[in-house]
């Protein structure tokens, strides 16, 4: 008889920690839990050590391959991230065929294609070589329903979103500002305004949606969603979240854990945005002096400001090789010296969240960052800069989330004053709104457990989508 065979799955990973690390997650559950072998491929393009860090302890019958560097010199040196990494997609899909034709034609072939949400100009590849094909999408399902939105907005709308004067109604969501959407969308005249639209179509081309999301988090947009797929005019969209790392016990030794253990329980303000969040020079001031004013314990990721783009760190220490740390006001880390820590450039954020000194999570609020707030029960003071993160703020503080305060900035939007975020991060640690954050963040804790257990929902949704993989190898 013949051997019952592994589904074998091909993931694709775009660059960029948020992308590799829920893909290394995801990774090592369909090996783990749903007896796949895995290919993780990724992009040698805009790679960091931190990415390969990720996928530095895959367990077996995951293999990593990556994609060889192509060219983008001949892009505008203003040319944006996302104008980047969509080139570097499409420069690419060649390479990517013959890796997958020959992984199709090796003895284990390709059950299933997953790619990256940054990268559905794969799926036709896939499609071409006659491969089911799934995004896994490891942001929420708002900004799968946004993104998939986008083509409309191109065809239906002349101005710049920002300036629309009703609310968007997405699906099942919360209502969204048009200047809440993502970044590239917000200037028609940028160039990638229309691979934005590409995107949005080439979602379609998907047989299903993997979304890094859970029932609690998002029940009405998933209702919503399902009636949308069920009429046929989306794919559908499978809850497979959350994706949290867990704690590894490897950063046991790190300065900031054994600084945390120092300090009493649910007194520390954590502020960090995520791998790429970069603030201004003058931000970084009022940020510094907000904190010391705020007389709140504080531990802070602190980055290289750059005044030209919010997601400078993203890639890399943005050509400074000296330390970050001093970029901060004179005299700072001696006047806080005691009841804060500013660190440079990276903290092993899920161990310092879960720590019970840690009580407040200033955050830019990307969707692990999110994800891993929620899952630790830490509320948030919300502080978007690029991406997809104004709307992720948006459905954070909603009432239905509600795990999330949100500072206000000057009238023209540009910087949060130290007067304010002197109040937002007492009000965060020790004001009523932080109280109920906090409550909801505690709720929503259990939730995720109870997404998460094992043999529970995320595990039943992987397990359906995995069991029509395995459909595919029973085929003659
Ligand atoms: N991260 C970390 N230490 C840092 C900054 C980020 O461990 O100092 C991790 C964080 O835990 C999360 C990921 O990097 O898993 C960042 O992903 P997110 O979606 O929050 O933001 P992005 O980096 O994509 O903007």
């Amino acid at each position: 008889a013949p051997l019952v065979q592994a589904p074998h799955v091909v993931l694709l990973a775009s660059p960029g920690a948020g992308h590799v690390v829920p893909a290394a997650e995801l990774a090592s559950r369909l090996a783990v839990h749903h007896g796949c072998t895995v290919t993780v491929i990724t992009y040698t393009n805009l790679s960091t050590a931190r990415h390969a860090s990720a996928l530095a302890s895959l367990p077996r019958h995951v293999t990593t391959t990556a994609l060889p560097e192509v060219s983008v010199d001949d892009l505008p040196a203003d040319a944006c991230i996302e104008t980047r990494i969509f080139t570097v997609v499409r420069r690419t899909l060649p390479q990517l065929r013959d890796l997958l034709g020959s992984l199709l034609g090796s003895p284990t072939g390709v059950s299933a294609f997953l790619t990256d949400m940054l990268c559905p100009a794969a799926l036709a590849v896939a499609a071409e070589l006659g491969v089911p094909r799934y995004v896994f999408f490891s942001s929420n399902l708002m900004c799968l329903a946004s993104l998939l939105y986008t083509p409309t907005l191109a065809r239906t709308t002349t101005c710049d979103c920002r300036d629309l004067p009703e609310p968007i109604l997405l699906p099942g969501c919360v209502p969204l500002h048009g200047a809440d959407l993502v970044d590239p969308v917000q200037d028609r005249a940028n160039p990638v305004y229309p691979l934005m639209t590409e995107l949005g179509l080439d979602y379609l081309r998907a047989d299903g949606f993997l979304v890094n999301t859970f029932d609690a988090m998002e029940d009405e947009t998933l209702v919503a969603f399902k009636q949308l797929s069920d009429k046929g005019v989306y794919p559908p969209a499978y809850a497979v979240g959350p994706f949290v790392q867990p704690c590894s016990g490897e950063a046991a030794n790190d300065t900031c854990i054994g600084w945390l253990d120092d300090q009493p329980d649910g007194s520390v303000v954590y502020v960090c945005f995520g791998s790429g969040g970069t603030l201004s020079s003058e931000q970084t001031a009022e940020l510094a002096a907000g904190l010391e004013a705020s007389k709140q314990r504080f531990l802070w990721v602190v980055r290289f400001p750059s005044n030209k783009d919010r997601s400078a760190s993203y890639f890399g220490t943005t050509g400074h090789d000296d330390d970050p740390l001093t970029y901060l006001p004179v005299g700072f880390l001696k006047r806080t010296k005691g009841t804060g820590l500013a660190v440079p450039l990276w903290a092993p954020q899920v161990e310092v969240l879960n720590h019970p000194a840690v009580g407040g999570f200033v955050s830019h609020c990307g969707w692990n960052s999110a994800l891993e707030a929620v899952a630790a029960g830490v509320p948030i003071l919300a502080w978007p800069l690029f991406a997809e993160q104004r709307m992720n703020a948006v459905m954070l503080s909603s009432e239905r989330v509600g795990v999330a305060l949100r500072p206000n900035a000057r009238d023209d939007g540009s910087v949060v004053p130290r007067e304010e975020v002197a109040a937002a991060v007492r009000e965060l640690m020790s004001g009523e709104k932080g109280t109920a954050a906090r409550t909801k963040a505690c709720e929503l804790r259990l939730a995720s457990e109870t997404a998460s257990a094992p043999g529970g929902p995320q595990h039943q949704a992987l397990a359906a989508v995995v069991g029509k993989w395995k459909q595919g190898l029973a085929k003659p």
